[in-house]
């Protein structure tokens, strides 16, 4: 078995956890970051990147990452690509085991697992995931050349993966349930001046319909909201961009969180319900969600780390 004591350990590699790394190597905590699931986080599935500053121009969110991660290691943090699987806060040093058998004596932990997508969970939407049926614009939006699409939501993420699949689809429609965006102005802005985008106002998706084999896509099922009468529209492709939730499983009854599942922090701190171990970006944090704002907290959650271990060691 492969036993690493050590200062700190960093679960996450969004600009949340590449932050805290960043700190805390550069305060000689020699600190262990586990990359998890999807390395870099959100961010590597996105593509302008306008509003992280210190960069004149637009940037592209996986080239951010990459930066991070550099910076990370350059000043001397130990990169796992790897997942934890479990962890154990009763006992110090914490001890959290990943999935390829490393097994990690902590004297602190930062989480910074940040948050995973939402889906509708309407059960025709399961049999046309990766068939028509996407969470990720950036990641999909490419095969829908000339085609039409929807996208479900009416946030930010909805309207951006509306406005970025107009580079490729002939049409695109956002089917959002009230008849209000939530997403900022100008975003609306830009999404109402769009001539290839058509809201549809007061609706939600019922069901997915298409090939069985192969499997496709081929129309959406809508229904609105105000007079219950249903439509089917024709559609290739389907965007939910719906919101997130925080990827917390892991901790479930460890750590307290709110009736969402994201983790609780002290007020001004990221020192979560166990002394020692701290929360950094989405994963605490149901308000903000930017990448500023996540590297702003994993800053916070290495400065306490030190001076915890400080402290108690
Ligand atoms: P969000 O702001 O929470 O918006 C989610 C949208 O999905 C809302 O419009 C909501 O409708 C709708 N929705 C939720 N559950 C639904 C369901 N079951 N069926 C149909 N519609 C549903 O999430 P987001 O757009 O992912 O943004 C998350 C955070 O990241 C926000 O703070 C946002 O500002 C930020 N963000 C920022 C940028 C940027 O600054 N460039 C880009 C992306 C995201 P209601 O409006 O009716 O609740």
């Amino acid at each position: 078995m492969n036993k690493i004591e050590n200062n700190l350990l960093i679960i996450g590699s969004g600009p949340a956890g590449y932050t805290a790394a960043i700190y805390a190597a550069r305060a000689n905590l020699n600190p262990h970051l586990v990359s998890g699931l999807e390395p870099g986080g959100q961010l590597t599935i996105t593509t302008d990147v306008e509003n992280y500053p210190g960069f004149g121009d637009v940037i592209q969110g996986p080239w951010l990452m990459e930066e991070m991660k550099k910076q990370a290691l350059n000043v001397g943090t130990i990169f796992h690509n790897d997942i934890v699987t479990s962890v154990n806060f009763d006992d110090k040093p914490f001890l959290s085991k990943t999935e390829s058998g490393k097994e990690f004596l902590s004297k602190s932990v930062i989480i910074a697992t940040g948050a995973q997508a939402r889906w509708l969970n309407i059960d025709s939407e399961k049999n046309f995931k990766g068939f028509g049926v996407s969470a990720c614009a950036t990641c999909d939006g490419f095969f829908f050349k000339d085609q039409k699409v929807i996208v479900v939501g009416g946030g930010n993420s909805a309207v951006e993966e509306a406005l970025f699949l107009t580079k490729f689809a002939s049409k695109v429609m956002l089917v959002h349930r009230r008849d209000t965006l939530r997403a900022e102005k100008i975003l609306q802005d830009r999404l109402f001046n769009n001539k290839k985008i058509e809201v549809i106002w007061d609706t939600k998706v019922i069901e997915f319909l298409g090939d069985k084999n192969p499997q496709t896509l081929k129309q959406v099922v809508l229904e609105n909201i105000k007079n219950s009468e249903r439509s089917i529209i024709d559609v290739n492709g389907a965007f939910i961009a719906i919101g997130h939730d925080p990827a917390t499983s892991l901790f479930k009854g460890k750590l307290d969180m709110d009736d969402e599942n994201y983790i609780l922090t002290k007020n001004d701190s990221t020192e979560t319900s166990i002394k020692g171990v701290f929360a950094a970006g989405d994963v605490k944090d149901k308000v903000y969600r930017q990448a500023v704002t996540a590297a702003g907290m994993g800053c916070m959650a290495a400065l306490e780390a030190e001076k915890f271990i400080a402290e108690e060691f």
